[in-house]
């Protein structure tokens, strides 16, 4: 098991579902009470492009044009995470894509009962996060 000490960095977004609910500052202090750091922090709303961009791996799935028309709907809150292993600290932290079956003590897990309102996004691997900070935070490097 892979039990070095690895800091990373990871992207995630606070969905407008989130915000919308008054959610921001339960989500971020679970974050901060887990010991991650926060690099970088903004609230945005984000157009059509700037979804596809982040989403480019799903443009072409069914859900798509509703995915994009959520993520567009209002501000949400980006954020890089850093820590120990962070991405899949996030991850696990974020709990399944679908609310509904996520497990108790994930963020979506105890917060939200919707398969795409799912209240957060969180980089899936080394290779995402790296792209996903060059789109959201290219001035980080
Ligand atoms: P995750 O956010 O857990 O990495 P995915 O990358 O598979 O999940 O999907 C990206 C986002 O698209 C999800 O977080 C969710 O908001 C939405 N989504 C995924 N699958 C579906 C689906 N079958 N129906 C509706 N929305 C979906
Ligand atoms: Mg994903």
């Amino acid at each position: 098991m892979g039990a070095a000490a690895v800091s990373e960095r990871t992207l995630v977004l606070i969905k407008p579902d989130a915000v919308q609910r008054g959610l921001v500052g339960e989500i971020i202090s679970r974050y901060e009470r887990k010991g991650l750091a926060i690099v970088a922090m903004d609230q945005r709303t984000i157009d059509a492009s700037q979804s596809d961009a982040h989403y480019a791996e799903h443009v072409d799935k069914p859900f798509y044009p509703g995915l994009r028309e959520f993520i567009t709907s209002g501000p949400l809150v980006a954020l890089v995470l850093e820590g120990d292993q962070a991405i899949d600290v996030v991850r696990q932290m974020n709990g399944a894509t679908d609310s509904r079956t996520a497990a108790p003590g994930t963020i979506r897990g105890d917060l939200s009962l919707s398969k795409s309102e799912n209240l957060v996004h969180a980089s899936d691997s080394p290779d995402s996060a790296k792209r996903e900070l060059a789109i959201w935070f290219p001035h980080l490097g």
